[in-house]
């Protein structure tokens, strides 16, 4: 495991964090209401009687939300609870027209998991996942449109939340970074949430404390609310257990409390003091019935789950052959491994790998391109491999063949074929050209029979220009040793 540890004069800290995360649920409509989730509609045109918290209204539960909810507590390897319900969570807030949020809080839907985080030392790590439960968010308060006013969009109101919430796991900033990847990745793959933290859809909030090490009860904690990218909450953590550590070693004590992330400085701001589970008043929501599930029901989203990231990691490690970290990578993306598995399909798969860590990311790098809209197809990526594999053309002529189809989208033969780059393996051929250099150079080949035999180099060089590279580097080698040496 790779250590985090904040060193002073007297003592060694560690961070001990924990993370929640709220996931909004990929469905056509919100979690008690038929209106529309459509991400982006003009303001306030996706409000239902239900929404916007009119008398007389009723929650109805979205199927599909708790299809939903149930999938991603599988992919957590978490306990699908046969019971669970609704209870209202009250606060007021402007963006909330009910005055209080319905969620679920003695029984949530789904209990205790187990996420494996992978470290870049290549160790990996498991995370335990506390609960996750179902809730409907919040309308989103816009206070930037006039200096006086504050105006209200309630499309996002009544949007279905899975609130995640992780044990105090986490030990550095980068094992909380690797857990948002992997559960980015997860619900991704699982067509769950759309995971998008600059869009809003996955949000954290992280509650980080520090104790000296080998300190076992936990120490007041703050919680930084809302942080929207993986690189700020680990900035977060590791400014905000600075920050603590500079309080305990002065003397001082750190207050329970909530705090927000700012961008720009980088560093935690004070909100408030931190309110209790007390303070919301939760009771159990009168207008809806427990949820209960059968094993029946929970077993047949079972039989619908896709293979999850690790699971392919270890399949692409063991019967392909690729490194840890390569099939990490390649997995971390549903398409990319999609692509990869294409691509691979009939040829070597390692070397189909190491194209795509090399040459095949670094030109969607460079064109700023998504996987889905690579210019070069996974057939042709792996025709290319095949051209090399059999000897076709040369690993140098495959880079030059690969610029090609960038720019193009060709296919790799097309292009050898028309371009006339097919390695030279004929003989006779490439022992012409080495009889016509070695005629041409008496003093080098004297020179390299009384001893330079680092000559070598400089002859093969000759005979590959005089080629124009397609002469087979293997077969010259052989050759042009032979000739030398007799
Ligand atoms: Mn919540």
């Amino acid at each position: 495991m790779a250590e985090y540890i904040i060193e002073t004069a007297n003592n060694k800290w560690e961070v001990v964090v924990g993370l929640e995360i709220h996931c909004q649920i990929i469905s056509k409509s919100k979690i008690f209401s038929p209106s529309s989730t459509e991400f982006g509609d003009e303001p306030n045109t996706n409000v239902s009687f239900i929404d916007a918290g009119m008398p007389g209204m009723l929650p109805t539960l979205n199927r599909e939300c708790v299809h939903q909810a149930v999938k991603t507590g599988l992919g957590l390897n978490a306990k699908i609870n046969n019971y669970s319900e609704f209870s209202r969570k009250n606060y007021f807030y402007a963006d909330m027209p009910t005055n209080y949020q319905i969620t679920q809080y003695r029984y949530p839907l789904v209990g205790e998991g187990i996420v494996t985080v992978d470290l870049s030392d290549g160790t990996s790590r498991e995370i335990g996942i506390e609960r996750m439960h179902i809730e409907q968010d919040a309308g989103k308060s816009i206070h930037d449109l006039s200096p006086t006013k504050s105006f209200i969009d309630l499309n996002r109101a009544g949007v279905g939340l899975m609130e995640i919430v992780t044990k105090p796991d986490f030990r550095s900033p980068e094992e909380a970074g690797a857990f948002l990847r992997k559960l980015r990745s997860i619900v991704r793959y699982l067509g769950t949430c759309d995971g998008n933290m600059d869009e809003g859809s996955m949000r954290c909030d992280a509650s980080i404390s520090v104790r000296p090490l080998g300190e076992q009860s936990l120490r007041n904690r703050a919680e930084i609310k809302n942080v929207n990218s993986v690189k700020f909450v680990m900035q977060a953590i590791e400014s905000e257990a600075k920050r603590q550590v500079e309080i305990y070693e002065s003397g001082g004590t750190v207050e329970q409390q909530t705090c927000r992330f700012d961008q720009v400085s980088g560093t935690t701001k004070f909100m408030r003091k931190k309110e209790y589970a007390d303070d919301y008043r939760y009771f159990p929501e009168p207008d809806l019935q427990p949820l209960i599930l059968t094993d029946e029901y929970i077993n047949k989203i079972k039989e619908e789950m896709v293979e999850l990231p690790d699971v392919k990691k270890k399949r692409f490690v063991e019967q392909l052959g690729l490194t840890a970290y390569d099939a990490m990578v390649i997995c971390e993306n549903k398409e990319t491994a999609e692509f990869f598995e294409k691509a691979a399909e009939g040829h070597d798969a390692k070397k189909v790998a190491n194209w795509m860590m090399g040459d095949f990311f670094a030109m969607l790098n460079k064109k700023r391109l998504d996987i889905t809209q690579s210019p070069v197809s996974a057939e042709n990526l792996g025709k290319l491999v095949e051209l090399v594999s059999k000897n076709v053309i040369s690993g140098k002529t495959a880079k030059d063949v690969f610029e090609i189809m960038a720019e193009t989208g060709e296919n790799p033969e097309k292009i050898v074929e028309e371009k006339g780059l097919k390695q030279v393996t004929d003989t006779a051929e490439i022992e012409a050209i080495i009889d016509k250099i070695i005629a041409d150079n008496p003093e080098n080949v004297a020179a390299y029979k009384s001893g330079k035999t680092n000559l070598c180099g400089w002859f093969v060089g000759q005979i590959m220009k005089v080629s124009q590279g397609k002469a087979n580097p293997a077969i010259v080698n052989k050759l042009i040793r032979e000739k030398l040496d007799n």
